[in-house]
């Protein structure tokens, strides 16, 4: 029987070289979970884990089960908690290295991820990208029919710009995630995997263009002073209260960018 989102506790192949396994963390910012992604060549025993999960022993048990602990890498697609909390846990029984942008989560002897590297391992061949915006430290993974986006392309809704992401990286991260991955899955660290890329990357596009055209308009009525509190009030009415704190990260990345605009 095929599986479908969410299925939980059950490794689910999406692709021929990639499965995925549901963390049981769901929540406003995690929608279903976290999607943590098992890579393995075809013909090969060793795979790739792209993103632990949350601090949630369960999870890392299972993941250590679904690899039979055969982990030649650990990869991270950015610096949150709910990506990261497992690490140390899925090293303990793995003895896996795993690579990120930030040092802090580096483990065994390896180097911070650099932007356009070539990773070849058990039979894969990944390419980072560095792809900030969501936050300051997010890459995507592109393999030959897929990309697996972290938290900057999501499965569904739409993403939010932390403190140290700003709009214009992120823009310019989903030109680039456009031009490379137009045409491959999307494999996403929350919310349901896409046969292609390139209509949720477009759909994110206009959103953020929506988005910033509400922005201008309420900054007309609310004064160019306008705090970024006052902007979530009125251009995230639709989104329910408990989100607000997340839009706002995202509304200061808006204010920001419409004031530099307006500076240039
Ligand atoms: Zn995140």
């Amino acid at each position: 029987m095929t599986l479908a989102h969410p299925a939980y506790g059950k490794l689910r192949a999406v692709t021929p070289s990639a499965a995925v396994l549901l963390a049981n963390n769901p929540g406003p910012m995690t929608l279903d979970g976290t999607n943590t992604w098992i890579l393995r060549a075809p013909g090969h025993t060793d795979c790739v884990v792209v993103d632990p999960g949350p601090d949630d022993p369960g999870h890392i048990a299972a993941i250590a089960e679904a690899t039979a602990g055969a982990v030649a890498l650990t990869l991270i697609t950015h610096r949150h908690p709910d990506h990261t909390g497992g690490i140390d846990e899925l090293v303990r029984l793995t003895g896996a290295p795993v690579r990120a942008m930030e040092p802090e989560f580096l483990r065994g002897d390896v180097r911070p991820l650099i932007d356009g590297e070539v990773i070849e391992i058990a039979g894969l061949r990944i390419t980072v990208l560095h792809t900030p915006g969501h936050t300051a430290d997010s890459v995507s993974f592109l393999l030959a029919d897929a990309v697996l986006t972290g938290d900057t392309i999501l499965g569904r809704g739409t993403t939010v710009l932390d403190r140290d992401g700003t709009l214009r990286d992120y823009l310019r991260s989903m030109d680039r995630l456009l031009d490379a991955g137009a045409g491959r899955a999307l494999l996403p660290a929350h919310g349901p995997d896409h046969p292609d890329l390139e209509p949720v990357a477009r759909y994110y596009i206009s959103h953020r263009h929506e988005r910033l055209a509400q922005v201008r308009s309420a900054l007309d009525e609310l004064g160019p002073a306008a705090d970024a509190m006052d902007v979530v009030r009125k251009v995230y009415a639709d989104v329910d209260e408990s989100l607000w704190p997340a839009a706002r990260s995202s509304v200061e990345s808006q204010l920001t960018y419409l004031r530099s605009e307006a500076d240039a």
